[in-house]
């Protein structure tokens, strides 16, 4: 156990990224003495994070349009184009859906390092006629060959290293993004599927301007020329693209064209199926796609999870996302301990990184919201999420009443909800890096998308086809199968499942059960603590959506505190007084929100990034 613990801290990357959870955990397996490598190690984590998806936003001026007030409809995306995309099809009478799809097309092309076609991710759809709201799964799917062994070393059987993991064909699942937005077209879509390409057509045609944080990223993140596609495309002449050059992708138009014309099962039987996979097992890191997993995949309707807190019914995405659950658990821990009575009212605009009480509370239930996150969400489809246990008023009460408001608690175990109906949860660690990009839009009929789509980390596997990028989502599954205990891990790698997710889109209820909010962003794992704060903030505490976005986020992170310098001061001391660790260093969400105020709705586009509201 003890060689075990030791070999494989210090043999990876990857097991270098292991937080503070899976170091308690360590610890008290009998890995007692941190020695000087495995301080190395953690710090490799640092380093891995920041290589691979660095922070570029202090290097951003955000000139778009940030803020729109609107009273007939609201695109607000991560970035202008996108947004002009989305537009266009509102004011041709185009749905909610219709509009996500154009814009989603066009972010594939002028953001390629967060989404595309290669990728996944998760969609809500409010449809204000039925007043129904539906929940669209794409994540990708292991490969139905792949097992637990994926990302272990043939020769000690150990986890194998993030990068060594990551780049190539490896991290490749099938992508589900096509799917889902076809699967929702059909249900809520009003115009004609080829006329939503046009504008992601034309611009891959003719060209793009390329922006400022597109080629900070392409200087900033390694590893772009590791595959001749990639690189011929961000490098060309062995120059990364420039801010400002005009950059075309004509792969892109031809593989839009026939998405267009052929609708969505081009991307999961023919031509372009075949690429995907030759690009994949033919890759020096092959993984193992087939054909057949394509022809295979499905996007899943699944029931929105859902709980009323605060007054209002806040929903999101179920499992294999682990959004919902640990946001609504953060805020009905919050709701339990009455910690907005504790709120100091000379303080009230500041919102959480303003006021210390506030603060803690947020870290430690969020810290108690991760435990059970960590232990036991993964694929429903494999594993028997106790969804309504973990949420159980009751249960989160209880679990809020471990929160000792005067400091931090040394540990913050995992629970035991009701209905667990498996003994495969075991804690289990995936390093999910920020790229992933979130669009929020509500058509003139009042129908609302809040969709997350990814690639994963920041140019996904870094293998292109057909012009746009290959996800690397598999790295979001725990490498190791299991734990030190030898019990298996939840959210392990199997043959067609899908791994565990923290993308988050939300729509929020009034009690006439009309909708008053919708918001998500990407940020990996820190997703959950951006959401849960602009929504405590705004529905709880009053603070406008500008900003509460614009505000310092506060980001449960493991054994450590994430702020950022915005932050009132007398937060960050009072944290670090009450035991907390502080990290105090920008974020680069992208949170991208609509809300209803009394003067119409309000679109709000996070001032960290590109993106850019627009409506009418
Ligand atoms: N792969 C991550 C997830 O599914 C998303 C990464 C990101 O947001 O940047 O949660």
């Amino acid at each position: 156990m003890r060689s075990w613990c030791l070999k494989g801290l210090t043999s990876s990357a990857y097991l270098g990224a292991l937080s503070a959870l899976v170091l308690l955990l360590l610890l008290a397996s009998g890995c007692r003495s941190l020695d000087a490598t495995q301080v190395k190690t953690a710090s490799e984590f640092t380093f891995v994070n920041e290589q691979l998806a660095p922070e570029p936003a202090s290097l951003i001026t955000a000139s778009a349009q940030k803020v729109k007030l609107a009273q007939d409809y609201l695109a607000v995306t991560a970035n202008p184009y996108a947004t002009a995309a989305a537009t266009k099809i509102l004011v041709e009478g185009g749905s909610a859906i219709d509009a996500a799809i154009a814009a989603q097309m066009v972010l594939g092309l002028v953001e390629p390092q967060s989404s595309g076609l290669g990728g996944g991710g998760f969609l809500l759809f409010w449809d204000a006629k039925s007043q129904q709201l539906s929940s669209y799964d794409g994540r990708e799917t292991a490969p139905l060959g792949a097992d637990e062994s994926l990302f272990l070393n043939a020769g000690d059987g150990q986890p194998m290293g993030f990068v060594e993991a990551l780049i190539g064909g490896r991290s490749v699942g099938v992508p589900g993004m096509v799917h889902m937005l076809g699967r929702a077209h059909n249900n809520h879509g009003v115009m004609e599927w080829p006329l939503l390409f046009d504008e992601a057509i034309e611009l891959a045609e003719n060209g793009f301007i390329v922006s400022e944080r597109l080629s900070t990223l392409i200087k900033k993140v390694p590893a772009l020329q590791a595959r001749p596609q990639i690189a011929r495309y961000l490098y060309p002449d062995g120059q990364g693209l420039l801010q400002g050059s005009l950059l075309k992708n004509k792969d892109y138009a031809l593989s839009l064209k026939a998405l267009a014309a052929g609708g969505p099962k081009v991307f999961y039987f023919g031509d372009i199926v075949d690429a995907m996979v030759a690009v994949v097992v033919d890759d020096s890191n092959p993984g193992q796609l087939s054909v057949r997993d394509f022809s295979q995949y499905q996007s899943v309707m699944r029931t929105p999870v859902c709980k009323l807190i605060f007054a209002y019914r806040f929903c999101g995405m179920g499992p294999p996302s682990s959004g919902a659950t640990t946001v609504l658990s953060i805020l009905a821990m919050l709701e339990s301990l009455g910690i907005e009575s504790h709120h100091n009212p000379s303080l009230v605009g500041t919102g959480v990184a303003g006021d210390a009480v506030l603060a803690h509370a947020f870290i430690e239930a969020s810290r108690l919201a991760f435990a059970d996150r960590n232990k036991y969400v993964a694929d429903p489809d494999f594993v028997g999420v106790p969804v309504a246990g973990l949420l159980a008023t009751d249960y989160l009460s209880q679990r809020a009443s471990m929160i000792d408001l005067a400091r931090r608690n040394e540990l913050m175990p995992s629970g035991s909800p009701s209905a667990v109906d498996t003994d495969d949860f075991m804690t289990g660690l995936s390093l999910e890096l920020p790229s992933t990009t979130h669009l929020t839009i509500m058509d003139a009929t009042g129908n609302i998308v809040s969709m997350t789509n990814s690639i994963e980390t920041a140019f996904g596997s870094r293998l292109m086809s057909g012009g746009f990028i290959l996800n690397n989502q598999l790295t979001d599954f725990s490498f190791a199968p299991m734990d030190v205990s030898g019990q298996k891990i939840a959210n392990r790698v199997q043959g067609g499942k899908r791994p565990l997710s923290s993308m988050s889109p939300m729509i929020v209820f009034d009690a006439q059960n009309q909708p008053v909010l919708a918001v998500g962003s990407p940020g990996g794992r820190s997703i959950i603590s951006y959401v849960a704060r602009v929504l405590y903030e705004v529905l709880v505490l009053g603070q406008s959506l500008p900003q509460s976005v614009a505000a310092s986020h506060v980001v449960e992170a493991g054994n450590k505190v994430r702020v950022e310098s915005a932050a009132s001061k007398d937060t960050v001391k009072t944290l670090g007084d009450m035991g907390h660790e502080l990290d105090v260093r920008e974020q680069t969400s992208g949170i991208h929100a609509i809300y209803k105020t009394s003067l119409g709705w309000q679109g709000v586009a996070d001032p960290r990034r590109e993106g850019a509201a627009a409506g009418q």
